[in-house]
């Protein structure tokens, strides 16, 4: 714990965390309870995060639920009951308000407050950070500033002329109305099929009187197979909760997904196709993990994308939708997966359209709805599930200013670079939650958030511990981690997906693979190691 004779007597807080999500409430208890002052706070109006925001039919994690919650408690992890293997939304934002109110997190969090700047004091070694809530604002001096922000919390929306000039209504997917929207009756265009898209269309198409998908790029997607969660499966791993925990935290992705250490490569095909098919029926996400060389080897990634193009020839009916939703050009597994329910079978409905905008560009937006090269489409309410600046756009959103004036956004001009995802040289006391070079969003983020959590405040209890008032990343070290990281995403089929991973989805972002792909258990060796030795590659003073 800071001792308080030691800080200088302008400061405010021993640390400020930006964002009220998993990160930041898990941020926030734990720092608490070591004893030291600290705030959160989030632009939204609620806590919860990505589950504050993204609140269109259909949003559901696709990590299973027993696995996508906390493990910091094991009185929570006993007490709370999810209902479904994926759980949706609203579920989810019910479980983060229990969190809030269970560990009495509120009275700390200012809500509907945005951090708009922060600087660093040299002089002094302190943040001055700037909120800013409605149009009053205020600074406060923090010795920590913690970066909870987000890694898909920077919506955005497609450069599209005329984006202003529809007369009808326009949603984005990760700024949905709280009150829901009814579809019924209208006519619906939807832009982009990703992972909200994919999970939006079957739900909005049940409703509307017609929608209309315009897709730039075909993505894979398999089937969720949700389901009620089983009462009998429930007690079994709650008996065995902590050991469960313990085993997922060194696993590839965080997940307790079941990975067959075989190469697709030497099994015959028949025996290949029984495995792909027994995971396709499974459901989920374990799909890529049918073989150990799905994501490093091509002509190993291709017996698995062939066999999921077949399914959507299966599914579809119409030979030409099918052709157009079959996704090509790029190792499945490069881009996200998706997880979806009836996704492709409602492409058969009578009252879907599906627009291939590769080969029939959408021009612009007009006053009517949106018009492509070959026709003008009439609409009542454009979807945007055009998806998010990911990883670094809320981070870089802030005005960050480090030693020197220097502006991170012009650190990262070039591409985002950091220290194991943590900390990045010249932004002393300056922490990111699954930051850039970080597993994040290849992994199940709860693990990696807990993970992060856990070491920034072992970090900073060690550093009290031994009389120290700052760390900073070496920047050699920094090198080292961020060529390392580049190496390691080398050896790896994900580069070759022109994805939001690398920036590609955002036109100007620097492509840089910004995700740490060594996996998870790796990854938290690596940290234990740098803790257990003192914490070589920071800078402590
Ligand atoms: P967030 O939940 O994004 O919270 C960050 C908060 O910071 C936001 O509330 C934001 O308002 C706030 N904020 C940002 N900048 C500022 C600022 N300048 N000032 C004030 N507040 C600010 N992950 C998985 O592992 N499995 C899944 O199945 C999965 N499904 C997902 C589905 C969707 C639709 C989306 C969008 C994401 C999904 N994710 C999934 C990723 C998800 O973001 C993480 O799992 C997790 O919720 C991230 O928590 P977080 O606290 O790090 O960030």
């Amino acid at each position: 714990m800071a001792n308080p004779q030691e800080r200088p007597s302008s400061l405010d807080l021993d640390v400020l965390i930006v964002g009220a999500g998993f990160a930041g409430l898990y941020a926030l208890h734990r720092l608490r309870e070591m004893g030291y002052t600290v705030r959160c706070c989030d632009r939204a109006e609620g806590v919860g995060g990505t589950w504050f925001w993204n609140r269109y039919p259909g949003a559901r994690c696709d990590v299973e639920s027993m696995d996508y919650s906390y493990s910091f408690s094991p009185e929570l992890e006993q007490e709370w009951q999810w209902t479904e293997r994926y759980p949706a939304q609203p579920e989810i934002l019910r479980y983060l308000n229990h969190v809030a109110d269970r560990f009495a997190l509120r009275p700390d969090i200012r809500l509907g407050t945005r951090v708009a700047a922060a600087v660093l004091d040299e002089s002094q070694q302190i943040w001055r950070v700037r909120l800013e809530q409605g149009t009053r604002a205020e600074t406060v001096r923090t010795r920590f500033l913690v970066m909870a922000s987000g890694c898909l919390s920077a919506a955005r929306l497609p450069d599209i002329p005329g984006l202003g000039s529809f007369t009808g209504t326009t949603y984005h997917t990760a700024d949905w109305p709280h009150e829901g929207v009814d579809f019924t009756g209208r006519r619906v265009g939807v832009i982009g099929t990703g992972s909200s898209g994919t999970q939006a269309i079957p739900l909005i198409a049940r409703q509307a009187a017609h929608t209309t998908v315009f897709q730039r790029t075909a993505n894979f997607s398999l089937p969720a197979r949700n389901r009620p969660l089983d009462p009998d499966a429930v007690r079994e791993l709650k008996a065995r909760y902590r050991e469960h925990r313990q085993f997922v935290r060194y696993t590839p992705n965080g997940t307790a997904r079941r990975n067959n250490d075989v190469s697709a490569l030497t099994v015959p095909p028949r025996e290949r196709t029984a495995e792909y098919e027994a995971r396709w029926q499974e459901g989920g996400g374990g799909f890529i993990g049918a073989f150990n060389d799905l994501l490093k080897d091509e002509a190993a990634n291709d017996t698995a994308a062939e066999f999921l193009r077949g399914k959507i020839r299966e599914i579809v009916h119409d030979p030409a939708v099918a052709d157009a939703l079959t996704p090509r050009g790029f190792p499945v597994g490069s881009k996200r997966v998706t997880v979806d329910t009836d996704y492709y079978a409602t492409f058969n409905r009578p009252d879907v359209t599906l627009v291939d905008v590769r080969a029939d560009p959408v021009q612009r937006i007009t006053a009517p709805g949106i018009r492509t090269g070959s026709a003008d489409h009439h609409l009542d309410s454009i979807v945007f599930a055009t998806g998010f600046d990911a990883i670094t756009g809320a981070v870089l959103a802030v005005d960050i200013r480090g030693r020197d004036g220097l502006a991170l956004r012009e650190k990262w001009a070039a591409g985002p670079r950091a220290y194991l995802g943590l900390a990045t040289a010249g932004f002393p006391n300056l922490f990111l939650i699954t930051g850039p070079g970080s597993p994040s969003v290849i992994s199940n983020m709860v693990v990696s958030i807990e993970q992060h959590v856990e070491w920034i405040s072992d970090h900073l209890g060690w550093l009290d511990k031994n009389g120290l008032w700052s760390t900073e990343a070496d920047r050699r070290a920094e090198d080292d981690w961020v060529r390392h990281v580049a190496e390691v995403a080398d050896t790896t089929l994900f580069p070759r997906g022109a994805s939001w991973y690398v920036g590609a989805n955002v036109p100007g972002k620097p492509r840089v693979f910004m995700p740490y792909v060594g996996g998870v258990g790796t990854y938290r060796r690596v940290c234990e190691d740098i803790a257990a030795g003192d914490y070589p590659g920071f800078v402590t003073r």
